[in-house]
């Protein structure tokens, strides 16, 4: 049953206060732990990064992990997966940049819609292996993660406080989880999940199948000789450099090709092309994924109020960090500034019962399960960058090759 009354709208003063009282018993860290992890939600906020994108020598320093000014990633990815900006945007924000370093970074860029693209034809499918049993070290009982190695342990630590890594250490860190210490790798990408102020099943999936080979049938081997090359400030400080346990590299190789999702030709759901309607909303529905102010419905319905449910029985399954609740409940304390947000707690269909909505179809099983309980009235198309076709989706470069412009 719905609650009497909507939780009070967040301000952007206190939003870590609001999220330890209204959502703290759902967060990992519970009530005392919430604290902001490090980029602040919002449009405003994702304005900003967006004006200050400047990818020239990211080619070169996308990889890079310290020192940490020379790290060529863009740290956008909170901004895109909430949908605070899109991908046709972000395609276009580096039209003007040098070849070399737009093309690196639109492939980056089509590498988070192979993601959807692939999430949108698995599902929950995508939580097994897609093509091949993942590379399984010598199995520990000990959390690979809890390491003197200073590799490992700083690394941990942004995950932890940060909520966010680069490309590299994430890679890194998945492959000495499963590759080398044949621990379960959804666990792993479970942990990234519930830390990641980016955490998208879409691509933290993709990015854990890949690394274990799943994806591939070749896994990503991670030793000493990345982090001499990344990062070798990490290297002559860690307190294992003389008994380095990551001198070699894992010798472990992904398992028989297993009958995974079928990603041969065939359909990838991509919702409406068109706005479908059946009647006029009264309110506009927002979701996690799409919170941006470009988000199709919220655009064009200037006048309407706006909903957003924390799902409640979700996020109890979940156990998220409170940096991601504060992330989404920034994010919605700065629209609070242009529009009227009414935010809710309970079960989504409950708390939305009663409302006409519009809303934006978001291409995740989330979506696929809330939308028929509840009365949509109106859906908008997703923003693709590419609209899904019949493509296979068996690899990157297959997909990237069917993509027309
Ligand atoms: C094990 C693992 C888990 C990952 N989990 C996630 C996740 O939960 N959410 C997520 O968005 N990305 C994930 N990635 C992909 C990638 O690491 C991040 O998107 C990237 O590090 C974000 O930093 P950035 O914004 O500085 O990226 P940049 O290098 O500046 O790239 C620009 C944008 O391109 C997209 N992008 C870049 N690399 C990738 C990639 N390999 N796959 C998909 N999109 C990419 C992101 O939207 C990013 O913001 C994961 C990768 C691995 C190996």
């Amino acid at each position: 049953m719905p609650r009497l009354s909507p939780l009070p709208t967040p301000a952007e003063a206190d939003v870590e206060a609001w999220v330890a009282e209204h959502l703290g018993h759902l967060a990992l860290e519970g009530r005392d732990g919430v604290r902001a992890g490090a980029m602040a939600g919002g449009q405003s906020a994702a304005d900003a990064a967006l004006a200050a994108l400047d990818v020239t020598g990211y080619s070169a320093s996308r990889s890079t992990v310290r020192p940490v000014a020379r790290q060529g990633a863009t740290r956008m990815s909170p901004y895109v997966r909430h949908g605070l900006l899109t991908l046709p945007a972000m395609w276009q924000a580096v039209a003007g940049a040098g070849s070399r370093d737009r093309d690196r970074y639109r492939d980056e860029l089509l590498w988070q819609e192979y993601a959807r693209h692939l999430y949108a034809r698995t599902g929950t499918r995508m939580q097994q292996p897609l093509r091949h049993d993942p590379a399984r070290g010598q199995q520990v009982d000990v959390d690979p993660w809890a390491t003197d190695m200073a590799c490992i342990a700083t690394t941990h630590a942004e995950l932890v406080e940060d909520g966010w890594l680069v490309n590299q250490t994430r890679m890194w860190m998945s492959s000495h989880w499963t590759v080398r210490h044949g621990r379960d790798w959804r666990e792993g990408e479970d942990e990234f999940f519930r830390h990641l102020l980016d955490g998208s099943r879409a691509a933290n999936r993709l990015g854990w199948q890949w690394t274990v080979g799943a994806g591939t049938g070749r896994p990503y081997g991670f030793s000493r000789w990345q982090v001499q090359k990344r990062a070798p400030g990490l290297c002559t400080k860690c307190p294992l450099r003389n008994a380095c346990p990551i001198e070699d590299w894992p010798d472990a190789t992904a398992g028989p090709r297993v009958e995974g999702a079928d990603l041969g030709a065939g359909p990838t759901p991509g919702g409406p092309a068109e706005v479908e309607s059946s009647g006029e909303p009264d309110t506009v529905w927002l979701t996690a994924e799409s919170l941006g102010d470009d988000d199709p419905a919220l655009a064009a319905h200037p006048d309407l109020p706006v909903v957003f449910v924390f799902d409640e029985p979700l996020l109890r399954r979940l156990r998220l960090s409170g940096k991601r609740l504060v992330f989404l409940a920034q994010s919605l304390a700065d629209l609070a500034d242009r529009r009227p947000v009414e935010v809710r707690l309970g079960a989504v269909a409950d708390e939305l019962s009663g409302r006409r909505l519009a809303g934006t179809y978001a291409p995740v099983p989330g979506w696929q399960r809330l939308a028929p309980r509840v009365d949509l009235v109106r859906t908008h198309p997703w923003p693709w960058l590419v609209r899904p076709t019949s493509a296979p989706l068996s690899s990157f470069s297959a997909w990237r090759k069917s993509v027309r412009w």
